[in-house]
């Protein structure tokens, strides 16, 4: 298998591991795409991701083999551009880039200029004929190399640019000649020696491989590894190296560099959007040094910015990328994010990808695109991230609040936040972690933020553009973020900021929008979203493609409303647990459990039937003609004891009962380890009367909806903790005796089913057994993950972090179902119940049923619906639509 391959010029681009993402990694892949379809690439190679692997696998050595193929690739972009490597006279020079198959902070940063040295920057002085051209690209090379590659502190390099600039009395980097940049060279050369007790490397082939070994090692940094821990990235993929020459967009005023999306990715706007720098190099565009420019005068003119845009500056570059953007989207029929250098008037692509947007931004382009006939439904409905749409079904601020603003920056990714102020990414992790809401103030972010804006509700920078890191690093997370807040200036060591002329401290609260770039003091009130448009529409899609019903865990009136409107089709599962907290019902409670018999337990459940019926009625109503899965009484008593005495000498007093009798029976109930103790249908067996009382609740409920508006809700009776057919059988009985009696004292009947949770692994097993009794299961994967797995859910925090470190659990399990170990339960509970009674109704009703890696279990599975939160409803009709296609 080769393990190199070259793009441009005369290469062949029609193997298929070249261009595919896993072998040459993301950008290999597209740089090889964009020459074979006959776009401006400088030409270069690639080497696989397979060899990064066993490179760092064999001890950082590199092949003979790996040695010629690199000689032979190197030999082909030398012909295609007709200079050679290291030639004093005309020297050919290189970039080293890394790229795994998904964009990745973390990866080594790009080194330019690579091929310079003493030599051969007289050479490129010579033939470009521009001698503060050839010595601005050493001294960029110099620095980055001894950065990335050496290992030496950045600022030493910016310190000294600094002083230079001061001593000759300059502001910008514009305005430094060649003198001043070769003098600079001199002095960067001395800090590498004396930083490295050894010269910068002169030998080009020594630097070469220096940058390769470097982009190699930087796949096991520990900024890499932490962005894949965030994003679910396996650790055996490994990153690619991409050696291409030089394009120069530095050689003066007809050579500049750039940034462009082929769409607007914050709103999805059909525009071209971008960012560009005259005579400039690399990532200055996006580094913040200077302020980049706009791409079109359209844009410029909004913005009321002087400088003039590429548009009118350079039309004829323009006019060609243009043409580019379009060939790119009918292409890759997607939103293409795309790097670009002009050197004197020549165009040249050197990235192309598919671009990061907002959720907006993505659902407009999934269904603007198939308006165009570019994407089909179901492309459309694949493109669209289910977690994203988390982003718009949240609050956003209200308009009408008054907003105390203290400066603007620019809308780098929309949404609404409000926190603390926190000025360092440990900090703002630290704080978060504690449950704070915070807010990162940077100057500007680098990979080494990544985890603090995680942690982050919203980021704010002085500096930056819509292309910085923050900007494009906050869309990707989907935290709204204001960057290049020119007002912003902050005070590290007093860790005070000014934001405008208002002095502002760590911990103070600020609230920013990421869709207008305000900046306001204190917390601004905010709205419920309104679900129309293009999400209303890529929705309607997504339901017409999907097979599992979409229901909702809800046990307030409240959270039904909302998950209908989210478009819910039932209740999944309605805990009435949480109706037992009412403050105005816990001490009737609180008797029930205490109470010495059966007799005493009656007594207080006569006064909660009215309360639970009058709860169930209001769910029913809200959920009219829709099934409604309720839960009987599941949680350990324990549970509803009153702590402290101040709760006991109050409950005395409203039940008559002395304090020394209900600390006696509190005494009594304690339990070492309640979750698996008296909860559940064991509840039921020994206590019937509570479930009795309930039941009686839920038919008299359905009764008097069914017999007021006529449209009768489904209610699905479900017994938690099930292990065993017999208990099954018991408390169906009992049910099935209260609906009798209702139904004989309402003198009507209603459709209703009783079934259990499936939750301990005892349950899956005997599945085939309790169909007998259940006509529907609900997978509680919460319960089902805590029993199969022995973690208290409860207590997992301490050592589930580390476990997912370490990759003993590919993903938190419960967040994400562990499809390998409780999926085999699931998977064989569905198939035994399924063998007894071929109509069983399949759920899950876990908080998984809100995550999409495990609705595609479920899907797989053949589950009938899955439940989740309200807020999840969209995010699970999207996941299950795309499950289905
Ligand atoms: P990243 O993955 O961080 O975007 P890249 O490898 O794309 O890093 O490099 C960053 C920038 O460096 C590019 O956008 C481009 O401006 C510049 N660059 C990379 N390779 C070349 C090249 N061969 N010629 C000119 N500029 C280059
Ligand atoms: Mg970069
Ligand atoms: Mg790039």
């Amino acid at each position: 298998m080769e393990q190199v391959y070259t793009f441009g010029g005369d290469a062949r681009h029609d193997e298929p591991r070249a261009r595919d993402k896993t072998i040459v990694g993301g950008k290999g892949a597209n740089l090889a795409e964009m020459a074979s379809i006959g776009l401006p690439v400088p030409p270069g190679f690639t080497i696989t991701t397979e060899e990064c692997i066993r490179y760092l696998a064999e001890g950082a050595n590199f092949s003979d083999q790996l040695r010629a193929d690199v000689a032979a690739a190197l030999g082909h972009i030398e012909r295609t551009v007709g200079k050679r490597f290291g030639d004093a006279a005309d020297p050919l020079l290189v970039s080293v880039r890394s790229g795994a198959r998904v964009s990745m902070p973390g990866m080594m940063d790009t080194v330019l200029n690579l091929g310079l040295n003493d030599d051969t920057v007289q050479g490129l002085a010579a033939v470009s004929g521009d001698d503060r051209f050839a010595w601005d690209s050493y001294r960029r090379f110099i620095q980055m190399y001894s950065d990335v590659v050496l290992g030496i502190d950045h600022h030493l390099f910016e310190d000294a640019l600094e002083i230079a600039k001061e001593d000759n009395g300059f502001y910008a980097d514009v305005d430094l000649a060649a003198e001043h940049w070769q003098a600079l060279v001199g002095e960067y050369k001395a800090i590498v020696a004396r930083e490295l007790g050894r010269p910068f490397p002169q030998d080009v082939t020594e630097q070469l491989w220096g940058a390769i070994a470097a982009v190699f090692d930087s796949w096991d940094s520990d900024r890499a590894k932490v962005y894949r821990r965030l994003n679910d990235i396996p650790g055996d993929w490994g990153t690619a190296v991409n050696v291409q020459a030089m394009v120069f967009g530095n050689m003066g005023e007809t050579s500049a560099t750039g940034v462009a999306f082929t769409r607007d990715p914050a709103t999805g706007e059909r525009a071209y959007y971008g960012e560009w720098l005259v005579n400039a190099q690399g990532e200055d565009v996006v580094a913040g040094i200077r302020t980049p420019q706009y791409l079109t005068r359209g844009a410029r003119e909004r913005a009321g910015a002087k400088p003039l845009s590429m548009e009118e500056a350079m039309p004829q570059a323009y006019a060609e990328l243009a043409r580019v953007f379009d060939l790119l989207e009918l292409h890759y029929k997607d939103m293409q994010d795309i790097e670009f250098t002009v050197e004197r008037g020549k165009l040249f692509m050197l990235q192309t990808r598919s671009g990061k947007r907002t959720a907006k931004a993505a659902l407009k382009m999934a269904v603007d695109m198939v308006d165009e006939g570019l994407i089909d439904e179901a492309t459309a409905i694949r493109r669209v991230d289910p977690m994203a749409l988390d982003q718009l079904l949240h609050p956003t601020l209200d308009p009408k609040a008054p907003r105390d603003v203290l400066g603007k920056g620019l809308p780098a990714s929309p949404g609404a936040a409000s926190g603390a102020i926190v000025l360092d990414a440990d900090t703002a992790e630290r704080l978060a972690a504690r449950g704070d809401a915070v807010i990162l103030v940077r100057v500007e972010t680098s990979p080494e933020d990544i985890h603090g804006m995680h942690a982050a509700r919203g980021i704010l920078t002085a500096r930056g553009g819509m292309t910085s890191h923050a900007a494009v690093v906050a869309r990707g997370m989907g935290r709204p973020c204001v960057s290049g807040a020119s007002g912003l200036s902050i005070d590290m060591a007093a860790r005070t900021l000014k934001i405008g002329n208002r002095a502002l401290k760590e911990g103070d609260v600020i609230t920013l929008d990421g869709a207008t770039g305000d900046i306001m003091a204190g917390e601004v009130p905010t709205i419920e979203p309104e679900l129309v448009g293009d999400f209303a529409v890529l929705m309607g899609w997504a339901d017409r493609h999907r097979r599992m019903k979409v229901r909702t865990n809800a046990e307030t009136p409240a959270d039904c409303r909302m998950a209908r409107q989210f478009g819910a089709e039932g209740i999944g599962l309605c805990r009435t647990e949480h109706m037992f907290f009412d403050a105005k019902r816990i001490s009737a409670v609180r008797q029930m459990i205490l109470a010495e018999d059966e007799a005493g337990r009656r007594a207080a459940l006569t006064k909660l039937l009215p309360e639970q019926r009058a709860d169930f009625r209001e769910i029913f109503e809200v959920m009219a003609g829709l099934p409604v899965t309720i839960r009987l009484l599941d949680p350990p008593l324990h549970e509803f004891l009153p702590h402290g005495e101040a709760e006991f000498a109050e409950l005395s007093e409203a039940i008559g009962v002395g304090v020394d009798t209900l600390k006696r029976r509190a005494e009594e109930l304690h339990e070492f380890n309640p979750m698996l103790g008296h909860r559940g249908c064991r509840l039921g067996i020994t206590f019937p009367e509570i479930y009795e009382m309930q039941a009686r609740a839920i038919f008299e409920a359905a009764c008097e909806v069914a017999q007021a508006s006529g449209e009768a809700v489904v209610p699905e009776v479900m017994i938690p903790l099930v292990a065993t057919r017999k208990e099954l059988q018991i408390l169906k009985a009992l049910v099935d005796r209260v609906a009798a009696q209702v139904f004989a004292e309402q003198g009507r009947t209603l459709d209703y089913l009783v079934g259990t949770m499936i939750e301990l692994p005892r349950a899956a097993l005997m599945a085939g057994e309790i169909a007998e009794e259940a006509t529907f299961f609900s997978f509680g994967t919460n319960d089902l993950t805590q029993t199969t797995l022995g973690v208290s859910r409860d207590d997992a925090a301490r050592f589930l972090n580390p476990y997912v470190e370490q990759g003993i659990y590919p993903r938190d399990p419960f967040v994400s179902l562990d499809i390998e170990g409780v999926g085999q339960l699931v998977t064989l509970a569905a198939e035994r119940g399924r063998a007894t009674r071929p109509e069983i109704k399949l759920g899950i009703c876990g908080e998984h049923g809100g995550d999409p890696a495990s609705i595609a279990f479920c899907e797989a599975t053949g589950l009938d619906y899955v439940s989740a939160s309200p807020y999840r409803v969209p995010i699970a009709r999207l996941a299950a639509a795309q499950a289905a296609l």
